[in-house]
């Protein structure tokens, strides 16, 4: 079952009627009652009930599509005016809308935020001033495709040991059951791109009682691939490995963070890009350090080959994957391990 089907239903024993029975409905969409099944127009009877002052929501998954209950495919049931265009009833997920609404019904300033664009930006309550005392925070990045790449362009929160007192906690997912992809992080920090494997991430924002710092500020945006790892090890495959072959026109970052003190070594177990001179064509390049400025460990590399283990000389290593439009090959996989030496 989808899940906007099950957050359909919770939002109805939450209290939540179906967003086209709202007592201003008829000045945003009009009820085709021809082309209703016999018998089923009460569905569309408008209800009693609190808009809670918040604006008419299309794209609410409480909110019936085109078609419910018509008597022929064909036609609908419900128009959208003015614009007849406009997409209703969606069942991928909360909307920004039903999310506010679920607040504001219940009083809870539990803060939690949707972000369901492709990009955007955020911040902590009140930067570049401290952040509130006490608080618990969730923000759920979900992007139309893709895979989300979070950028912290500012990161200071108080400082503890292991980060107990005050942190960021990044799953790969849309809930807190998802895989951790960075844990427990505070102070003030340089946190590299965080790419999570979906196109859905959870971010944790918690604070103790005592002593605030300026908290962080944020941009998200969707990437079609790459990868960001801070687990001991992992097996990285390109795009498509599994199938066979990778996407034309790619472009992948792939960046692997390991505590500070360690070393990252990556192995390639299987590698075949397509072949070019100098390898400008489709090929990997591999830097020694989490960005583009870094120094090269690794140049680009394409065609079949076998390559020897690349050992960096920090904790953090990037790995660049391009696809031209032409001609794809099997792609790669590698796997790494992070150590002392
Ligand atoms: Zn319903």
């Amino acid at each position: 079952m989808a899940r906007g089907i099950i957050q359909h239903e919770l939002n109805h024993a939450l209290g939540f009627l179906h967003e086209n029975s709202r007592s201003d409905r008829d000045n945003y969409i009009t009820v085709n009652y021809r082309n209703v099944k016999p018998g089923m127009e009460n569905n569309f009877d408008i209800q009693d009930g609190t808009t809670l002052d918040l604006p008419y929501d299309y794209s609410s998954v409480m909110h019936y599509d085109k078609f419910a209950f018509t008597i022929n495919p064909n036609l609908p049931t419900i128009s959208t005016i003015p614009n007849p265009n406009v997409q209703v009833g969606q069942r991928d997920g909360l909307s920004v809308l039903d999310v506010e609404k679920i607040n504001k019904l219940y009083n809870c300033d539990v803060s939690s935020r949707l972000f369901n664009t492709p990009s955007g930006r955020f911040s902590s309550a009140n930067y570049p001033n401290s952040y509130p005392d006490n608080m618990n925070y969730v923000f759920l990045i979900r992007t139309p495709d893709g895979q989300v790449a979070l950028t912290f362009n500012d990161f200071d929160l108080q400082s503890s040991p292991e980060c107990t007192s005050d942190y960021i906690r990044i799953y790969d997912g849309p809930s807190r059951r998802a895989p951790i992809l960075l844990n427990n992080t505070c102070g003030p920090a340089q946190i590299p791109t965080v790419i999570g494997s979906t196109n859905q991430m959870l971010m944790e924002f918690v604070s103790d009682g005592a002593i605030s710092s300026k908290g962080f500020s944020a941009s998200y945006n969707t990437v079609p691939c790459g990868g960001t790892f801070f687990t001991a090890t992992y097996n990285i495959t390109s795009p498509g490995y599994i199938s066979g072959s990778y996407f034309p026109n790619l472009n992948c970052y792939f960046t692997i963070y390991a505590p500070t003190g360690y070393k990252v070594a990556l192995t390639f177990n299987d590698f075949d890009l397509q072949s070019s001179p100098e390898c400008t064509s489709d090929y990997i390049r591999i830097y020694d350090g989490p960005s583009r400025r870094a120094p090269i460990l690794l140049n680009n590399t394409c065609g079949p080959a076998q390559i020897p283990t690349v050992i960096g000389s920090t904790n953090q290593m990037l790995m660049e994957f391009v696809s031209d439009s032409a001609i794809s090959s099997k792609g790669f996989s590698a796997s790494y391990n992070t150590g002392k030496d």
